[in-house]
């Protein structure tokens, strides 16, 4: 989706948004039903549990997710107690990259670092993740017209079927509309 300003290259050498602190657990790609069924292990053929945001037993970030959809959980995967510690998605292979078929790729890793996010007046506004280090050094007029061509258009579309992509608005972050 964000092609034309982030190149493949870039988001395969980086790789931030698919390791997970505890704290950004929240920020863990929210999966359609389909997915959960299809994806039962990993590459290497561990189980992957899966979590229901609805149970309410994933660390929040002021609430900033809605409370429907599923994630993979990834709360076991830690082995210390330093709060540093990033968890791999199942799906990283840390040589390649994300294993999954572009099909099967979560809406929200192939828009991130923007999200669909719920203003204080009710209005939805596509938003930059303000940690994303390559596309927080693209040109911030060239990221609203994009999202005024074409991403605004593509999120809403995708969230008129799969609401649980719409966030709470969080501070920093940066809207583009
Ligand atoms: S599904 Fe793929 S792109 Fe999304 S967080 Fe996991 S490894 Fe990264």
């Amino acid at each position: 989706m964000l092609r034309e300003v982030l190149k493949k290259e870039e988001c395969a050498a980086c790789r931030f948004c698919c390791v997970f602190r505890r704290q950004s657990l929240w920020e863990v790609p929210k999966l359609p039903a389909y997915f959960v069924e299809k994806y039962k292990t990993d590459p290497q053929g561990r189980e992957i549990r899966y979590l229901r945001l609805a149970d309410g037993i994933l660390p929040q970030a002021d609430g900033a997710f809605a409370p429907d959809g599923v994630i993979t959980d990834l709360r076991d995967l830690y082995q210390t107690d330093d709060p540093e510690e990033e968890a791999p998605c199942p799906f990283l292979n840390p040589k390649s990259g994300c294993v999954l078929p572009a099909e099967d790729k979560p809406f929200e890793c192939s828009a991130w670092p923007l999200r669909y996010m719920r203003m204080k007046d009710g209005s939805l506004k596509v938003c930059l993740t303000p940690t994303c280090p390559t596309v927080n050094k693209a040109d911030l007029e060239l990221l609203k017209q994009k999202t005024r061509e074409s991403w605004h258009a593509q999120m809403a579309a995708y969230a008129e079927t799969h609401p649980y992509i719409i966030m709470e608005y969080k501070e920093d972050f940066i809207v583009l509309e």
